[in-house]
């Protein structure tokens, strides 16, 4: 597994791109071992000609102003370190996002990520809490010594690899998922029964009938249509209902299509398990279907001050 951190300059200038300044990653032997090599890059930038607040204060940023590597020497070099090893992690998500971002820039094909984890939502999910933690704070938290500053790449990169054993290994598993799969992590919930569906005619017919798409909070009990199925594999589809008063909550639909070629199935609101939270997380990077027909979305009043507005999401009735 590989631990990158980047120290990056946001413009005053026109162009949108937080540039790059400094590379800093440690490769580790398995995601809780030891460290077994590191990188570091400083890189001078090239194009915004000032630097913002945050990047001034950057302890070594005249390492990077007197460097003479330029960004692509430097990525190439990173990915050449890199190897074989696919798996990525980073304190949050910016830094991959901001590396792309540079690629894209400097027209360099981009990181090939085979699996990447967020360690700075593991943490949280490891301390219970939904916020978003600092390095540094999460570093004095777990009285790792401060033995180097904080705000140098390769620095940050040491200091989230010395918190991993500070994770669990259930949070380590589901920093992995797609984000939207994880803001659906809740305390259990009261069971609702499941419903059957069908028959319908058609796949796309029982992904749009209305006995599939009937909503229910388990809290409260308020009905919303379900709107779309995310699906991977044929047969299971995913979607997320969300009560406003009690949060987001993950449906399934399961299809199959008789002898008869019609189509039955169950519509079911599973107990949160980090397997179903895995396979939305897999059904997010494959199909989207957007329901059609049935439950009529309200038409929107033109103006926006109009008194009787109708509700932002449509109620069953
Ligand atoms: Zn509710």
């Amino acid at each position: 597994m590989i631990i990158l951190d980047l120290e990056w300059n946001r413009g005053y200038d026109k162009t949108p791109l937080d540039e790059i300044l400094q590379i800093g990653a440690v490769k580790l032997e398995r995601p809780v071992g030891p460290i077994v090599s590191t990188f570091c890059a400083f890189i001078r930038p090239k194009v915004h000609k000032k630097l913002n607040r945050t990047a001034k204060l950057l302890p070594e940023v005249g390492a990077s102003l007197g460097s003479a590597l330029d960004f692509p020497t430097a990525y190439r070099e990173f990915v050449r370190w890199c190897g074989e090893d696919t798996h990525f992690a980073a304190w949050g998500c910016d830094d991959l996002d901001t590396l792309a971002q540079n690629c894209a820039y400097w027209r360099l094909p981009p990181l090939s990520i085979g699996r990447m984890s967020d360690l700075q939502t593991a943490f949280s999910l490891t301390l219970g809490t939904k916020q978003n933690i600092a390095l540094w704070w999460a570093a004095e938290y777990c009285q790792v010594p401060d033995s180097f500053t904080f705000h140098n790449a390769l620095h940050d990169a040491v200091y989230t690899a010395s918190l991993i054993p500070w994770i669990s290994p259930e949070a380590l598993e589901l920093s992995a998922l797609d984000r939207r799969a994880l803001r659906l992590l809740r305390p259990p919930f009261p069971p609702v029964p499941d419903r059957p569906t069908g028959p319908h005619p058609t796949l796309s017919a029982a992904l749009n009938a209305k006995d599939s798409r009937r909503g229910t909070c388990p809290v409260c009990g308020a009905r919303v249509w379900l709107q779309s199925w995310h699906w991977r594999d044929q047969g299971c589809y995913y979607t997320v209902f969300r009560c406003p008063r009690h949060g987001r909550f993950l449906y399934r639909l399961t299809l199959a299509s008789g002898q008869d070629g019609r189509w039955r199935g169950t519509l079911s609101l599973p107990p949160v398990t980090p397997p179903l939270l895995a396979s939305f997380s897999e059904a997010l990077k494959g199909q989207l279907h957007v329901c059609q027909g049935g439950a009529k979305r309200r038409r929107r009043p033109r103006r926006r001050n109009r008194k009787k507005a109708s509700a932002p999401t449509e109620r069953l009735e």
